[in-house]
């Protein structure tokens, strides 16, 4: 059943029924978790360098007119062209317009959540684009009709023999191949194919320098410089809360993001894009969709904070055993679960439930945002403009009567003591969510106020 189409819950059930993938996922993420821990504890500045990049970012907030202003000015000095989109349809159609303007109808494309964000691809699809995503996690899901499952491993839910499947389909590598280096060199001839016949190359964007008018790219593996280097057009794809204000930020933010990705020291290409070689287009399109209205919600515009290092999706045990594909939205796990409500509350009401709030995502999170509180917030927003789920709506309702009465209380502990002992089927069938979860209890003898006065008497 795809997961893609059902809410978190009944998606966390079908991930749930292949048992060793669910203990596989959850390892492998506990692994990058841990190494991201080890790679924190060698910097005995950690702390300061999360509070710095915190404060930058508050900063950045607060004076984001500003500061998009100031880049885009410098940018246009550097010879790059800025494009402004509201929301995914213009930033769609501006891509679209720039590779007919180019004269072709392919393009290359290293990793951008934004582009996930908006559908890019299936719309240059629609419209005749040829697009071939050039990292490979996402050239895997990409030839297998799938999203990304998680924003720093796209393709962490397949195992090496899905990998050898698709490639054997797609590229016509040996049935069965499950060699890591052999996939591996298959799919590098293939891209390298794609980096020398692509006139028009898009990347994202992970910081946007104010000061300067360039931007930085980071990957593990150089696939969006080739892209770059080698095309005539250069299309960076930006949300707009990728600035910050000067270049001496840089190293606060590239010292976080890599450790706390994958626990390297640094991402294997941090490549500074200033201007176009001469001879070159570049361009910048700078997004908003929705951001803007999440920076003007007091509880949540901190989220905007966020520079994609995944660490709050390795720790969390809900993501981990629920799989990236059960949140149904480019960005999984807490973060996403945050940033998704306000894309579409009804669409998305359910994603904030997707947790336990037990705090490890805002723990680990570089840049200090307070994840597990926002989700709780959402919580009562959506609870509050009716997106809740019915059933549990009905059921708080009908708790608050009954814990608002303490006759009604008394009432309601004795008889669901004597259908716990008497007639159990009651509580423990298939309709029942709460049963199909988990043991229900054994029920006591007496409540806890008849023990008490009982025993007080004694
Ligand atoms: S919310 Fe924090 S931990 Fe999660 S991806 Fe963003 S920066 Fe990383």
């Amino acid at each position: 059943m795809n997961q893609l189409n059902l809410d978190h819950a009944s998606a966390a059930v079908e991930f749930n029924k292949d048992e060793p993938r669910v203990d596989w996922h959850d390892e492998t993420l506990w692994f990058v978790r841990t190494k991201r821990d080890r790679a924190a504890a060698q910097l005995p500045e950690w702390e300061q360098l999360r509070e710095a990049a915190s404060q930058i970012k508050n900063h950045v907030l607060s004076n984001m007119h500003d500061l998009l202003a100031q880049f885009e000015e410098n940018a246009k000095r550097n010879g790059i062209t800025v494009h402004w989109a509201e929301n995914a349809d213009e930033h769609n159609a501006i891509i679209h317009k720039l590779i007919q303007d180019a004269g072709v109808t392919r393009m290359v494309k290293s990793k951008s959540m934004l582009t996930e964000e908006c559908h890019l691809n299936d719309y240059l699809t629609r419209h005749g684009i040829d697009v071939i995503d050039s990292d490979l996690g996402e050239r895997i899901v990409q030839m297998r009709k799938e999203p990304p499952s998680h924003i720093v491993l796209p393709a962490i839910h397949l195992k090496k023999s899905d990998v050898g499947e698709t490639f054997h389909e797609h590229l016509g590598t040996e049935k069965g191949a499950t060699d890591p280096q052999y996939l591996t060199e298959a799919a590098r001839q293939h891209l390298r194919d794609t980096f020398l016949t692509r006139k028009v190359a898009l990347t994202g964007v992970n910081f946007a320098i104010a000061e300067t008018g360039g931007f930085v790219v980071c990957t593990n593996e150089g696939n969006a410089d080739m892209g770059a280097h080698l095309a005539d057009v250069h299309i960076a794809a930006m949300g707009f809360e990728k600035i910050i204000p000067r270049a001496e930020h840089l190293g606060v933010f590239l010292r976080l993001l890599a450790r706390s990705a994958t626990g390297q020291p640094i991402t294997t290409f941090s490549s500074h894009f200033h201007r176009p070689r001469p001879g070159q287009q570049m361009h910048i399109v700078i997004v908003d969709n929705g951001r803007s209205r999440q920076l003007g919600r007091p509880d949540f515009r901190n989220s905007l904070k966020c520079i994609r290092c995944a660490a709050c999706l390795n720790t969390c045990p809900v993501y981990r055993r629920s799989g990236g594909h059960s949140y149904h939205s480019a960005i999984a796990g807490p973060i996403g679960s945050i940033l998704a409500p306000n894309l579409d509350m009804k669409l998305n009401a359910d994603l904030p439930f997707a947790s336990t709030l037990c705090g490890s995502c805002s723990n680990v999170c570089p840049v200090k945002i307070d994840i597990h509180d926002q989700l709780y917030k959402w919580r009562q927003v959506l609870m509050k403009e009716g997106y809740g789920p019915g059933s549990k709506t009905a059921a708080m309702k009908a708790m608050a009567t009954v814990l608002e009465s303490p006759g009604l209380y008394r009432m309601a502990g004795k008889i669901g003591r004597g259908v716990l002992r008497f007639t159990p089927v009651l509580a423990e069938n298939r309709f029942n969510p709460w049963y199909n979860q988990r043991e229900m209890p054994e029920p006591p003898a007496e409540s806890f106020r008849d023990w008490y006065i009982n025993n007080k008497k004694a």
